[in-house]
């Protein structure tokens, strides 16, 4: 049945169109014909929010809501929290014997995120050993390929070289996995720039239409557009960059684009289109969720058999790995 997928998310709190547009509905497409195991890397959380560990619950929670509501579905795909299967933990520190520091030290992401997050002190044995982490997570399901976004490739070739050198020290094991990119590896937020919750700029999948609205339509639009009657360019325009992410009518859009370039439709008509059709994505996204958060136990239960899944198959890949170093077996 297909490949076996990999892929997961930290439990950054609720999730925003980016993630929903830029990963989920991937996932959600892949889970129909392939063997996929979708995982809340929590212990990934704690790398960078050691200090202040006191969201993550809450925020492994909110997430696994929104998975469901976008589609993940448990009856095709293995969902659970990464702590749930203690495996991870015993593959990572496996993987670190073998992984040089050098290729950690060299990491560009390592090196960009030491340099550019200022309110947390990273320099920690864990966090340089992210991608050993990461690695043990794709590596435990013999992962053949992995649905990420485009920075994740660097990762994802460490990823890879570990495996190797793994393989190479104690046999054949591990598959090398292959990125799946997105078609939509940038969705912007309300400000042109991409959508992330440190800019401020996202439109969650569980926010309210009403908050939804108001997000639209206080968004600037081509600046040479300050009067109803001064024509615009789509082209710079973020609500336009939107619309090309979710109004799939392309007739729809040509004549938008038109009524933009010629000022005969103003900005709102054209706002009020792009609510339209993320509402129309979102609805059905919406009243699962909604169905979800009055349905705990069902939840629990999800999360529950997930982790029981993932640990079987876990279980014997790591049986594999202790018996392929030579450890006395279990
Ligand atoms: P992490 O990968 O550390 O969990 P994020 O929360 O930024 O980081 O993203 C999770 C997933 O959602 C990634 O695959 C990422 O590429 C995707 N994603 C997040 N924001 C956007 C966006 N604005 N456009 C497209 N994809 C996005």
């Amino acid at each position: 049945m297909g490949k076996r997928i990999f892929s997961g998310m930290r439990p950054t709190g609720r999730l925003h169109l980016g993630h929903l547009a830029g990963a989920l509905t991937n996932w959600v497409k892949l889970q129909d014909d392939n063997e996929c195991f979708y995982c809340i890397v929590d212990w990934h959380a704690l790398m960078s929010d050691y200090a202040d560990s006191s969201k993550i619950k809450s925020n492994c929670k909110e997430v696994f809501l929104d998975w469901l509501a976008a589609g993940l579905d448990p009856e095709k795909a293995t969902i659970f929290i990464q702590s749930h299967v203690p495996y991870h933990t015993e593959l990572h520190l496996a993987l670190s014997m073998v992984t040089p520091l050098g290729w950690l030290e060299r990491n560009p992401t390592y090196k960009d995120q030491i340099l550019n997050i200022q309110n947390k002190d990273l320099s920690t044995y864990a966090f340089l050993g992210y991608p050993v982490l990461m690695a043990a997570d794709i590596l435990l399901y013999k992962g053949e390929a992995v649905p990420v976004g485009e920075d994740q490739t660097a990762h994802l070739e460490l990823t890879r070289e570990i495996a190797r050198r793994f393989n190479n020290f104690y046999g054949d094991i591990f598959p090398e996995p292959e990125g799946l990119f997105t078609e939509t590896p940038k969705v912007p937020g309300t400000d042109g720039r991409k959508m992330s919750k440190s800019y401020g700029n996202s439109i969650d999948i569980a926010d309210e239409p009403e908050v939804i609205w108001e997000k639209l339509r206080t968004m600037m639009t081509d600046p040479a557009r300050e009067r109803r009657k001064d024509p615009g360019d789509p082209a710079k325009c973020p609500v336009w960059d939107l619309h090309k992410v979710f109004n799939k009518n392309a007739a729809e859009k040509e004549s938008l684009a038109e009524g933009c370039r010629t000022a005969g439709i103003g900005c709102v008509e054209c706002k009020k289109s792009l609510y339209g059709h993320v509402m129309t994505l979102l609805e059905p996204i919406q009243q699962r969720r909604a169905y979800y958060e009055t349905h705990g136990d069902e939840v629990t239960d999800i999360l529950r058999e997930g982790a029981k899944v993932a640990k079987e198959v876990a279980a014997k890949t790591m049986s594999e790995v202790v018996e392929a170093i030579g450890f006395v077996e279990r």
